[in-house]
């Protein structure tokens, strides 16, 4: 099994990911403890299928899964890449979302590593955001990294701008070494999240965080919580840039070329989000990971970031889309901003 393990890493490298580590597969009880703890917190908002798939999440021995695991190979492909689109103005959206969906390419790079295991015998499956797992777990047993204080996995000499891919195999591979946190003494994202979104290290209230609010989230966002959200029309990397881990050159450079910025979000503002009807928000959003949140979602995100602009200068689109837009949380979340903009002094 050294061997084979050894043709997985090799081959997982010439697909382009930057790290691969194994775990043993035997229960992730404290994680899963940790989610349940969350749930019952109601720390996961609106996602209800969270606490739907909770029982399997800690478990890849489940029926949908593979009853037969015995190890999860994970593997770590960085997104960051040195060139970050300075379109969008205003508005900003997470890296990750600037470059292509992830989803179909990592898919594929995980064939090779299962077509090698099923020629040894093995049963083999991809998860790739495609089925409930603890992935930030796993990746943690394998020796990959450790989950921060910012309840990202973080990856020494690659940061935590990485995405995760899980290969489970019923292959019983030799296990690495798990690895334990290593923040120390730092609290940077912890102090630094612009909604106080930790209760806790590692412990985040999604109802509070830009991400889940403008991404996941349906439906208005509570007033209160607009004003922090900024420039940020999708997502949020605030706890991940004051992390020391990201300071450092990542070592994973080559693997990031194919998550270069489309070049189409250099040629949008939050105005345009704010007038796109269904047919255009589709166009551009095709292939990104931007169409997740949907055409009515990115117009409310888009209004938030207009009225958080202090630029009157966006006042008549705000006010189009308050009587005109066909949905009614848009148009709420346009007025305001109206109302916000309209309460400023004549600054701009
Ligand atoms: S993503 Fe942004 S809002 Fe969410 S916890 Fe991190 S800093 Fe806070
Ligand atoms: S900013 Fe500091 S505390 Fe937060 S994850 Fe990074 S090292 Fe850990």
């Amino acid at each position: 099994m050294d061997a084979l393990k050894a043709a997985l890493a090799s081959l997982a490298s010439q697909q382009g990911f930057a790290r691969v580590g194994v775990a043993a597969v035997t229960p992730l009880t404290a994680d899963a403890a940790r989610l349940h703890a969350w749930l019952g917190a109601g720390h996961h908002g609106s996602m209800a299928y969270m606490a739907e798939t909770a029982e399997v999440r800690g478990d890849v021995t489940h029926p949908g899964l593979l009853p037969q695991a015995r190890s999860v190979i994970v593997l770590a492909t960085p997104y960051a890449h040195p060139q970050l689109s300075e379109g969008l103005q205003p508005g900003k959206l997470a890296r990750y979302a600037q470059g292509r969906d992830y989803h179909a390419l990592l898919y594929d790079r995980t064939r090779p590593l299962k077509r090698l295991l099923r020629a040894h015998g093995a049963l083999a499956r991809s998860c790739v955001d495609t089925m409930p797992a603890l992935e930030r777990a796993w990746a943690a047993r394998a020796g990959l990294g450790f989950v921060g204080k910012n309840a990202c996995i973080i990856v020494p000499g690659l940061g935590s701008h990485v995405l995760l891919s899980l290969v489970v195999t019923s292959a019983e591979l030799p296990p690495d070494e798990p690895m334990q946190e290593r923040c120390g003494s730092c609290t940077l994202c912890l102090t630094a999240c612009p909604t106080r979104a930790f209760v806790a290290p590692r412990v985040l209230d999604a109802r509070r965080c830009i991400s889940y609010l403008t991404i996941e989230h349906e439906g208005p966002i509570e007033p209160a919580l607009r004003p922090d959200i900024g420039n940020w029309l999708f997502g949020c990397d605030v706890c991940q840039d004051v992390c020391p881990y990201n300071k450092t050159k990542g070592d994973g450079a080559a693997s990031t070329a194919a998550f270069a910025p489309r070049g189409r979000w250099s040629e949008l503002g939050a105005e345009d989000f704010l007038r796109m009807d269904e047919q255009v928000f589709d166009q551009y959003s095709r292939q990104t990971p931007v169409r997740r949140a949907g055409r009515v979602s990115m117009a409310r995100n888009a209004a938030i970031v207009l009225g958080n602009s202090r630029d009157k200068r966006h006042l008549p689109v705000l006010r189009w889309a308050a009587q005109h837009d066909p949905d009614a949380v848009v148009r709420e979340t346009a007025q305001w901003s109206v109302d916000r903009l309209s309460a400023l002094e004549d600054e701009v």
